[in-house]
C-alpha cells in the first residue's frame, strides 16, 4: 500500500483473504493489512536470505557502508511520512515518533561507519615460526523478532549491525506494528540492498518463531520482547545450538539521593516514566526517593503529571499515548488494584481516561511496598510507584533482588557516591543524572533475566560476527 510518498511493499490497503488488520490504537480503525504467512512461506524467505548470504557477505565493507548510509538518508528524507505511519500503528505522540525515526536513521548511519572498522587482530606469537591472526566473519543468516513499542528503532537496532557485518536477515516485526518495518525494508531496497538480503515475514508468532528457531540455516536469533517469550525462544534454539541475542523485559529503579537537584530529577523522572505511556523497556517502574527530599520531589513530579494530556498522537497537544491494546489496559488495572488492595495510596489517576479507547490516566501511587505487583514486575503503563527510603543499602538490596537487570537511574550530586552506587547495582545500564540511555553508539542490554548480549555501539556489530583464528606457519 501507499503511505504518503512511501510505498509499503508487503502490505495491503484493502483486506485480502487471510490478511491481518493493523489497527490504529487511537481510533481502533484499521489502517492497513498484512498477510498471515505460512510456515512454508517463511522457510522460503529463509532460503532467499540464505542464497543471498554469499554475495552480500563478500561485498567490500565500503559498499555495505555506502548502502546503509543511503538507507539512513532515505529514512531522514521520508521522516515525516514514517513518523505519521509510526503514530498511526503504535499510537505514540508525533513528537516521540519523530524522535524514534531520527534514532532509526542514526542506527543505520552509525553502523554504516562501523562496517568499515570491522578490523581483526594479530596476536603476538609465542613462536618464531608462526603468526596468529583473528578475523571477524559474518555469523550468517539472522532471524530477528521485534516488539511493538518501538516499531522503527528496535528494527533498525538489529538490521543495521547485522547488514553492516555482512549478514542477511529474516525479520518478524510485531503483529501490531509491521508497517514501519515493511516501509524500512522497501527503503533498504531503494538504497541498494540486494534481492533476498532482507526479508520481512508477517503472521502467527508461534508458527514463525518455530520456523526461525528450528531452521539450521538461521545462525543467530536476535529477539527483543518479554522475558517469557525470550525464555521460550531460548529453549527452542537449543535443538540447533543457535547463538541468541535477547533484549528482554526491565523493571528499572529510579533512585533519588538527598543531595539531588530535585527540580531536574523530578522533571526527568516524569519524562522517563510517561514516555510512550510507560510502554518502554527502560522506563522507571519503581521510584525510591530519599525521605529528606520526598515531599519536594512529589510536589514537582505532580506538576509534570498534571501537564500530561491524553489524546490522539497526531494532535500536537497530546502528550500521553494510548496503550497498545485492551490487554495492556487490563494489565495496568490489575497492577493498580493489587497495589491499592495492599495499602498503596492513590495520588493521581487510577482509572481509564475519560476520553475512552485505550487510554489510562497518568497514575501516581505512594507508599508502595515490596510485595505489590508494581514492585515485582514490569507494569508497562503510565503508573509511577513511589516509596521513600532512609537506608540506601536496603534500596540496593531490593533492586538487586529482582530477576530483571536492564536499566536504572540514580540522581544526586556526590559523584563518588553516585558512581559507587551505580557500580553496585546489577543492571546493564545506569543513567546517572540522565535518562536518555538509548543511543546508537552505546551498548544497550541487560543482565540476569533481562537478556543476553548487547545491541548498539562497537560491540553491537561484533554480536553478528564469529571470530576466526588463523594460525599461519612461516
Ligand atoms: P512479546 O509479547 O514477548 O512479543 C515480542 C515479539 O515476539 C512479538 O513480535 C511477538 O509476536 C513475538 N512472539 C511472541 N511469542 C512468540 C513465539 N512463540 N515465537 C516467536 N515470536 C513470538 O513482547 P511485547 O509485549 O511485544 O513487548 C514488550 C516487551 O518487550 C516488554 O517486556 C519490554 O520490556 C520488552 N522490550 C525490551 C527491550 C530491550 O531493549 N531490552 C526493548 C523493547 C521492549 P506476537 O505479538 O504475535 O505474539
Amino acid at each position: 500500500m501507499q503511505w504518503g510518498k512511501l510505498n509499503i511493499a508487503g502490505s495491503n490497503k484493502d483486506q485480502k483473504q487471510g490478511d491481518a488488520a493493523i489497527n490504529d490504537p487511537a481510533t481502533g480503525a484499521p489502517i492497513g493489512y498484512v498477510p498471515a504467512m505460512s510456515a512454508e512461506t517463511v522457510r522460503s524467505a529463509i532460503g532467499m536470505a540464505h542464497d543471498s548470504l554469499a554475495g552480500w557477505s563478500a561485498t567490500v565493507p565500503q559498499e555495505r557502508s555506502r548502502i546503509l548510509r543511503r538507507l539512513s538518508q532515505l529514512i531522514a528524507e521520508h521522516a515525516e511520512d514514517l513518523a505519521h505511519l509510526l503514530t498511526a500503528e503504535q499510537g505514540k505522540p508525533l513528537a516521540e515518533a519523530r524522535a524514534e525515526i531520527g534514532s532509526a536513521a542514526g542506527y543505520f548511519e552509525f553502523f554504516s561507519e562501523e562496517a568499515r572498522r570491522l578490523n581483526g587482530e594479530i596476536i603476538a606469537s609465542p613462536r618464531a615460526d608462526s603468526r596468529l591472526l583473528v578475523t571477524h566473519k559474518p555469523i550468517g543468516v539472522v532471524g530477528a523478532i521485534t516488539p511493538w513499542n518501538f516499531p522503527a528503532s528496535m528494527v533498525a537496532r538489529k538490521l543495521a549491525p547485522a547488514l553492516a557485518a555482512g549478514c542477511t536477515v529474516v525479520l518478524k516485526p510485531a503483529p501490531q506494528t509491521p508497517l514501519s518495518a515493511l516501509a524500512m525494508a522497501e527503503l533498504g531496497r531503494q538504497a541498494g540492498l540486494p534481492e533476498g538480503a532482507l526479508q520481512v515475514v508477517t503472521g502467527d508468532a508461534a508458527t514463525i518463531g518455530a520456523v526461525l528457531t528450528g531452521d539450521p540455516r538461521i545462525s543467530f536469533l536476535s529477539f527483543t520482547g518479554s522475558t517469557a517469550t525470550g525464555r521460550l525462544l531460548y529453549q527452542q534454539c537449543a535443538g540447533t545450538i543457535k547463538k541468541l541475542g535477547l533484549e528482554l523485559g526491565g523493571h528499572a529503579p529510579f533512585i533519588v539521593l538527598p543531595d539531588a537537584d530535585i527540580e531536574k530529577a523530578a522533571t526527568a523522572a516524569a519524562a522517563a516514566k510517561f514516555r510512550n505511556s510507560g510502554q518502554t523497556c527502560v522506563c522507571p517502574n519503581r521510584f525510591f526517593i530519599h525521605e529528606a527530599v520526598y515531599a519536594a520531589f512529589l510536589q514537582r513530579f505532580l506538576v509534570e503529571v498534571d501537564r500530561l494530556v491524553p489524546g490522539d498522537g497526531r494532535d500536537p497537544k497530546s502528550t500521553l499515548a494510548p496503550l497498545i491494546d485492551q490487554a495492556a489496559l487490563v494489565k495496568v488495572e490489575r497492577h493498580v488494584s493489587d497495589a491499592l488492595g495492599k495499602g498503596a495510596k492513590l495520588t493521581r489517576g487510577g482509572r481509564r481516561a475519560p476520553i475512552g479507547g485505550n487510554w489510562y490516566e497518568a497514575t501516581v501511587l505512594e507508599n508502595v511496598g515490596p510485595t505489590m505487583m508494581v514492585s515485582c514486575e514490569e507494569t508497562f503503563g503510565p503508573v509511577a510507584a513511589l516509596s521513600s527510603f532512609t537506608d540506601l543499602d536496603q534500596v540496593k538490596a531490593s533492586v538487586n533482588a529482582s530477576q530483571y537487570g536492564l536499566a536504572g537511574y540514580i540522581w544526586g550530586r556526590d559523584i563518588a557516591m553516585l558512581l559507587k552506587t551505580a557500580e553496585s547495582l546489577e543492571l546493564g545500564m545506569v543513567g546517572i543524572n540522565a535518562i536518555h540511555l538509548g543511543m546508537e553508539m552505546a551498548p544497550i542490554g541487560g543482565v540476569k533475566q533481562s537478556g543476553l548480549g548487547r545491541e548498539g555501539g562497537h560491540v553491537g556489530i561484533l554480536e553478528y560476527c564469529e571470530p576466526q583464528y588463523l594460525l599461519l606457519g612461516v
